[in-house]
């Protein structure tokens, strides 16, 4: 993921207001491997900055994704979640159905062969696998 600073001049390439809020949504995604959802960056910047909504925070996270500066996930543990590893756009997630802890991990998924239902001149771009599972302290509360 680009630093705060790269961050706060793509967006004002791209005619989007630069807060001191959304600075700080900057700052709490970078070097972030948890894969947060909304409340827990709202949660995070929230504390240095009680003044911040959680619609702000929402509004920032969804530029980010729309301009592909991370990652917006369905990984079915509630929440979406955001993913500033976009240096490796072919890592797969791992996932503890217990706690929701979400991980990178490198999968070879490009020997995945489709059997049956590929319709005509589909072109397959890429294959998302999720490993589930339970973490050690889940397994073992
Ligand atoms: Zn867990
Ligand atoms: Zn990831």
């Amino acid at each position: 993921m680009r630093t705060p600073e790269e961050l706060t001049v793509r967006f004002r390439e791209r005619g989007l207001k630069v807060t001191p809020q959304r600075q700080a949504v900057f700052r709490a995604l970078h070097d972030n491997h948890t894969h947060p959802t909304a409340e827990s960056v709202y949660a995070e910047v929230s504390e240095q900055m009680p003044t911040i909504s959680l619609r702000t925070v929402y509004q920032t996270l969804n530029d980010l994704a729309g301009m592909g500066e991370i990652l917006h996930l369905e990984l079915g543990t509630g929440s979406a979640r955001f993913d500033a590893n976009v240096e490796d756009p072919h890592h797969q997630h791992l996932v503890c159905d217990g706690c929701g802890m979400v991980r990178d991990v490198s999968a070879d998924v490009g020997s995945v062969r489709v059997r049956d239902g590929l319709p005509p001149g589909f072109r397959v771009s890429g294959t998302d696998i999720v490993v589930r599972g339970l973490c050690r302290r889940c397994a073992t509360a």
